[in-house]
């Protein structure tokens, strides 16, 4: 998808202070000055005071804090647990592995203050198990922490899980603590009620736990409480990154003041926001805040403030479609409508970007959708459908042209163009011609290679190939290069009087 390899933890400076990702760190020490104000309230006014900061859950379904935390604090049980998720679902927005490297403490600090406020007195932080580094470092602070006696009692342990899309519900993380397969389970009741091996556990992502300690930081200076959101940067952007801005910015401000616009010579086609299954915004919808009560009141939902920047070369319903795919291959299986709804909307899409699609194709797309969204078991594939109904809004008629005309109008999708080889960029060194899987070039050492209009078949592989060679290999639209009929000597192709190329049609 674009902008995956763009995605960088730089920090891009914003409009405040860092609030999470330095705020608990002085000199490279944790201060634990909001465990310290914490502790000398009860736990009834540590809620008291997130409920009236209206905090909500980070990453996840946005669920107000102290919602979870009330419930968590009226079980009777005296084991119950506090779970740090540290896994991050949206790949442009990794908000957990950048909390993790800069302000650990701030995360732990967060934990230890919901452990006070519900009662518990053990904590687990989940963490990819690829990331042996971060797991490493973590012990040794959680060692340095334990040593000084700075845990509050709260014995912390950390626990890899597989890093998959699904663990961002709460139950399937519990799945996955407890060995089973990885899938969502039946709520209620609630894993604050009945989580882990049937504990009351309190679960919570990483970016959730630094503003709760960010919170009660501001709090115990007597401060005014902002809170702040990281907010991924990735895609067609001068700048890409991680950056952690007020809850008031519009997406415009973001977009244009902190990631600074798009590149020179490119414009904007569309922004994404909310990782691969947000909604799309064109130039004239960026007025809306990037806050989940904006969204909301907009009829969308945020989910995560990850923003990709989209250029006008982008066709987006093959965009869409790799967003489809993408939530087909997160959904864990175990509903109906998250594992078909979610392969049926891969299909349908695909079919428009492979000259297959039929007239009824929009309507089903639309039921299919709305079926996911009301249908599914659980939040992680519910909004699924979003790329494609906010996208059919804004580019009716670029979905129009794929469906009955045939055309990709920016040449992305390889049913609807044909491939050719410029004469004069070609040097004759003949490594796309036995890549073909059709034998639709024609050429020899020395030689302009010509393909074959026949017999291609529109992989796309000659053009991969000679990418990073001479980049002779185009792709054309209606209007097609002029090219030899057969292989010529290198440097000795004419061009015909009239240009660059005929209107022909293929
Ligand atoms: S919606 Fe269904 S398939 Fe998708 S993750 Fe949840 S339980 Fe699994
Ligand atoms: S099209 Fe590219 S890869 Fe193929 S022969 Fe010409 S320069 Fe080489
Ligand atoms: S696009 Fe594929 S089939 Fe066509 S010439 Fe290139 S490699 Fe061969």
């Amino acid at each position: 998808m674009k902008g995956k390899q763009k995605m960088t933890m730089q920090i891009i400076p914003t409009n405040y202070p860092q609030n999470m990702l330095s705020g608990g760190l002085v000199d490279g020490s944790p201060t634990f000055s909001a465990l310290g104000y914490a502790n000398q309230l009860s736990g009834a006014d540590l809620i008291k005071i997130v409920a009236a900061n209206r905090l909500r859950g980070r990453s996840g379904l946005a669920q107000p804090v102290s919602d979870k935390w009330q419930l968590c604090a009226a079980q009777t049980a005296d084991n119950k647990l506090v779970v740090v998720n540290t896994i991050d679902g949206d790949p442009f927005l990794p908000a957990a592995a950048t909390l993790l490297a800069k302000n650990p403490a701030g995360v732990i600090e967060g934990a230890l203050i919901a452990a006070r406020a519900v009662g518990a007195a053990e904590a687990y932080i989940c963490i990819d198990e690829a990331k042996e580094e971060t797991a490493a470092a973590l012990t040794d602070l959680l060692r340095e922490l334990q040593a000084d006696d700075r845990l509050n009692g709260c014995k912390f342990d950390l626990i890899a899980v597989p890093a998959k899309y699904v663990i961002r519900e709460d139950t399937a993380l519990i799945a996955a603590l407890e060995g089973k397969p990885i899938m969502s389970g039946l709520t209620p009741p609630m894993p604050a009620e009945k989580g882990f091996q049937g504990r009351p556990t309190l679960i919570h992502h990483a970016e959730t736990f630094a503003q709760v300690a960010a919170i009660f930081r501001q709090a115990a200076r007597g401060e005014e409480v902002v809170q702040t959101r990281l907010i991924g940067l990735a895609g067609d952007l001068q700048k890409t990154g991680i950056c952690e801005a007020t809850t008031d910015l519009s997406l415009r401000t973001v977009f244009t003041e902190i990631a600074g616009g798009m590149p020179e010579g490119k414009k904007l086609k569309f922004l994404q926001v909310g990782g691969p299954s947000g909604f799309l915004f064109a130039e004239d919808g960026l007025d809306i805040v990037l806050s989940d009560e904006a969204f909301e009141a907009g009829g969308r939902w945020l989910v995560n403030p990850s923003i990709v920047a989209c250029d006008e070369a982008t066709c987006v319903v093959d965009y869409v479609k790799q967003c489809a795919d993408f939530s087909e291959k997160a959904a864990c299986g175990k509903c109906v409508m998250g594992r078909e709804g979610t392969w049926q909307l891969r299909e349908f899409i695909s079919d428009m970007t492979a000259g297959k699609s039929k007239n009824d194709d929009l309507a089903m797309i639309e039921e299919i959708s709305q079926g996911i969204h009301t249908g599914a078991l659980c939040p992680v594939c519910r909004s699924a459908g979003a790329p494609v109904r906010s996208a059919l809004e804004i580019f009716a008629s670029e979905f129009d042209m794929h469906m009955r005309r045939r055309r990709c109008p920016t040449l992305v999708c390889n049913k609807y163009v044909t491939f050719h080889i410029l004469p004069e960029k070609c040097t004759g060194c003949g490594e796309c011609l036995p890549q073909c899987p059709v034998h639709a070039i024609a050429g020899d050492d020395g030689l302009i290679h010509v393909i074959d209009q026949d017999v291609c078949n529109y992989c796309g592989i000659c053009e991969t190939i000679c990418r990073s060679n001479a980049q002779a290999v185009v792709r054309a639209g209606l209007i097609k290069p002029q090219t030899p009929a057969e292989p010529i000597p290198v440097g000795t192709f004419k061009r015909r009087p009239g240009g660059l190329g005929g209107l022909r049609r293929r």
